[in-house]
This record gives C-alpha cells, sequence and structure tokens, in this order.
C-alpha cells in the first residue's frame, strides 16, 4: 500500500476512476461528496418525522441553499428527492430558479425561495415557475401582487412571521396591517396563502435553560401569529418552523413541514447538541489536498507569515496546497509563539497516513491565501510522508482508529460553526460524487455534470 492510498474512493467504473484522475491532475484538493450519504441522513430524517404519532404526514423539505451548503445545488437536490424529499428550499431566488432550469419541475419538488431584493427581482419568472415565495414585508407583497396581475398566474406564498429571530418576517406589532393586505389580494386572486413560517434562533443549545425557554417563547408566539390570520380569515394551508435542531429534538413542532439543512449534510446543529452520530447522521463532504512540497527544516525556524509558529526542534514540513482563497479558513492558523502579540493555539487538525497507520498533524502557522504548512513533528521519510500524498482534512469521522476529523472539528480550531467550514468552500476546489450511480436513475444522472461521477 502507498502512502497516499488514504481513502479508497469507491468507483462505480473506469470512467469514474479516469475522473477522479482527471480531477488530481486539474487540482490539488478535491471535495467529495459521498450520494449514498445524503440521501440516507435524507431517508433518516424522513423517517424521525414519520416515526412522531404527532406528525405522521410531516413532508421534509431539502435547505440546499448556498449551492447546498458548498456540496453542490443540483446533485444535492436529486440525492435529497431520491432520500424522501419533497420540498427543496434556497433562500436566493437564483438558485431556486436554477433548480427549476435544471429540470426538477413542479411534478417532483414544492420549492421555496426567502432571500431576495423585492424590488427587482423577477418575482414573474418565479412564479412562472411554480416557486413559492416568501413574503415578510408590504413592499414585497406589493410587488409579487403586480406580478401575479401582470402573468395571470396566482403567486404561491408563504407568511413568515417574526418569532423573536429578528431577521425576517411581520413582526406581531405589524400584523394587523399585513393581514388586511394580505385578506385583499387572496380575495382578488392573485395569491395563494400556501404557508404560514418563522425560524428559531437557538434551537441548538439544549444546554442553556434560557435559550430552550426563549425556544419555547417562539413557539407561543408562532401559535399567536395562526390565531390571528385566522381572525382574518386567512388560514394557511400549512405551517413550518422547524430547522434541524427542533426536527431532531423537537417532535412538537414537526407541523406540516420540517426544514432540515445541516442534518441533511450530516451534521448536527451545534456540538451541545450531541455528535452527529447520536442522530444517526453520516458528514457526507470529505476534503483532501495533495501535498505539494516535504522538506527538512531546523529548530527555531519560522513557518509561515509572522512568526506565530516556531519549529522545536529538526523537523519536516509539508505544504499543504490550499488556502484561505479555496475557503479554507485564516482563523483555524496555528501559533505556537506566544512573543508579544499572540496566544498559544492549535492549528485545525488533518489527518496523514504515515507507515504506521494514520496520524493527527495540526495547521502549524499561519493560513495562506493558496497555501498552508504543516509540522509533522519528526523526520518525513522516517514516517513514510512523501510529495503527492493525500492528505484528510475533514471527512465523515470514521471512529478513533481512523482517526479523522470533522468539520466539527476545523469550526472548533477557527471559532465558527460547521457550517461556515464547508460552506466557505470556493468552487476552484473539485466537487466529486460517489454513488451517484447507485442513488439516481437515469434520467437524474444525465442531469449531473458527467466530469464530477465517481
Ligand atoms: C438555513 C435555514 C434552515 C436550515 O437550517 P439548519 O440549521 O441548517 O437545519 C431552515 N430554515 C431557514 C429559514 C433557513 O434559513
Amino acid at each position: 500500500m502507498t502512502a497516499s492510498a488514504l481513502t479508497q474512493w469507491d468507483f462505480s467504473n473506469k470512467q469514474g476512476e479516469a475522473n477522479y484522475q482527471h480531477a488530481l491532475r486539474e487540482y490539488p484538493a478535491q471535495a467529495i461528496v459521498d450520494m449514498r450519504v445524503l440521501r440516507d441522513n435524507m431517508r433518516h430524517l424522513v423517517q424521525v418525522v414519520n416515526a412522531d404519532p404527532n406528525s405522521p404526514h410531516t413532508a421534509v423539505m431539502g435547505v440546499v441553499k448556498a449551492d447546498a451548503y458548498g456540496h453542490g445545488l443540483i446533485p444535492t437536490a436529486l440525492a435529497a428527492l431520491a432520500g424522501g424529499a419533497t420540498w427543496l428550499g434556497t433562500a436566493q431566488a437564483r438558485e431556486a430558479l436554477l433548480l427549476r432550469r435544471a429540470g426538477i419541475g413542479e411534478d417532483r419538488a414544492h420549492i421555496l425561495t426567502w432571500v431576495n431584493n423585492p424590488l427587482m427581482v423577477a418575482y414573474d419568472e418565479l412564479i412562472k415557475e411554480h416557486i413559492d415565495v416568501s413574503v415578510g414585508t408590504l413592499t414585497a407583497l406589493e410587488h409579487i401582487v403586480a406580478a401575479a396581475r401582470q402573468t395571470g398566474l396566482k403567486a404561491r406564498l408563504h407568511v413568515k412571521v417574526d418569532t423573536g429571530f429578528g431577521r425576517n418576517g411581520f413582526t406581531l406589532a405589524q400584523f394587523d396591517e399585513a393581514a388586511a393586505a394580505l385578506k385583499a389580494a387572496a380575495d382578488e386572486g392573485s395569491i395563494e396563502i400556501v404557508g404560514q413560517w418563522s425560524h428559531l434562533a437557538v434551537a441548538d443549545a439544549p444546554d442553556v435553560p434560557d435559550f430552550v425557554e426563549e425556544t419555547d417563547r417562539q413557539i407561543a408566539v408562532f401559535e399567536e401569529f395562526t390565531r390571528r390570520m385566522k381572525d382574518a380569515g386567512i388560514a394557511p394551508q400549512i405551517r413550518h418552523l422547524a430547522n434541524t435542531a427542533a426536527t431532531l429534538t423537537r417532535p412538537n413542532i414537526h407541523y406540516d413541514l420540517v426544514r432540515p439543512g445541516v442534518g441533511l449534510y450530516g451534521y448536527e446543529a451545534d456540538p451541545a447538541m450531541g455528535t452527529p452520530q447520536d442522530f444517526e447522521l453520516t458528514p457526507a463532504m470529505t476534503l483532501q489536498a495533495q501535498i505539494s512540497s516535504v522538506k527538512t527544516v531546523s529548530a527555531g525556524h519560522g513557518l509561515s507569515y509572522g512568526r506565530v509558529y516556531v519549529t522545536d526542534e529538526e523537523t519536516s514540513a509539508a505544504i499543504i496546497p490550499v488556502g484561505y482563497a479555496d475557503g479554507i479558513h485564516r482563523s483555524a492558523s496555528g501559533f505556537n509563539e506566544t512573543g508579544s502579540k499572540h496566544t498559544t493555539r492549535l492549528g485545525a487538525p488533518l489527518r496523514v497516513m504515515t507507515k504506521d497507520g494514520p496520524r493527527i498533524m495540526r495547521v502549524s502557522g499561519r493560513v495562506c491565501m493558496d497555501q498552508f504548512i504543516i509540522d509533522l513533528h519528526g523526520d518525513a521519510e522516517q514516517l513514510g510522508v512523501h510529495i503527492g500524498d493525500t492528505v484528510e482534512l475533514f471527512g465523515p469521522g470514521r471512529g478513533a482508529d481512523f482517526g479523522e476529523p470533522t468539520a466539527d472539528d476545523w469550526a472548533a480550531a477557527a471559532d465558527t460553526i460547521s457550517y461556515e467550514i464547508f460552506t466557505c468552500l470556493r468552487n476552484r476546489v473539485p466537487r466529486l460524487y460517489e454513488h451517484a450511480r447507485e442513488v439516481l436513475d437515469e434520467s437524474d444522472l444525465a442531469l449531473m455534470d458527467e466530469s464530477s461521477l465517481l
């Protein structure tokens, strides 16, 4: 076995292996997304909501905003549908249109979109493509009604209510005026009030009693909005409130639809909730890179900008050729030199295969634009670490023996959340898809970029 045989990818055929080799020639890092894992995470979420006697008919939306949290919009949407999602959600209207234009028709999925500039967004196109739109301001409502009149079609609306998040949605104080305007638009036939919805701010913090109570308060306000809508004569067809955290831990608010995002990608919303494994979820993305240089450096040698990391002893330093221009967080840098300005902090972990098995090494010094350095804490030759070896930055987190970091580990090192770790990954890092041929039928496979299939 060569040291570069870090993970054995499950190629579906010779072309899959050729696609992989091509990707390695194109770029020294790859993000590999397991379509079977995406499908199975969705299947599990569907089963979680259907197993709950309070919500046996709850539908599940795969939230695929931001290029499916960096996993790739179309492949992820198809895997989510294969896993039993019947709704897809994107923040930006553009991504909702991309889903329809890729061939995901209204017979396959309802699509909801909720972020735009209401003065300029192409509500007419959204309406024609049967895409549901969120409304949380009177301005947006005016523009939606105008587009509906112009197209002669009914807009499908979800009324966003602000239950305490303080972001999108009508507040209770604004709601009488909003309800009157919604009623008038519904009566004239330009809108159909499909949903009432809101978003939770702290459902991922079961360890903070105040936050648990705050979620209870948000739920009570949500119910108050339902009463106010009913009084105004505009009862929504469905209601939805739950993100991943609430889908997994709050069965009483599954309502008619849940909207998991991060759970589809295999992560819990916050490590305070537990590990992905505790919730029977598996991280779907592996980020790997190939070492571009290995050399011996003497003791007391600074590594990277700012001399925040200085070698303790003679050691080997390896360069990993991805940096903050790829979305590798600069805040994941490792400092061991306290000096006058800095405190010691561990850099983010990666898995390096040595001849004695996998070892965790860490980002050593500052992450640069296109690369970072790792101190191998030993002699590369003796460790069996070479130029061209594949290292794994994060992956599914397969057990202690496998020594594999996850995006949660990177998030802890970079002082952020797993979401930002994979969402920031730039598109210049190729996305490759494992098990697509197993998960998708021929017509869905045809919607994917063939060169991305392993
Ligand atoms: C992103 C988002 C979600 C999904 O949140 P997760 O924590 O990833 O499950 C659900 N609803 C709305 C409105 C969102 O913006």
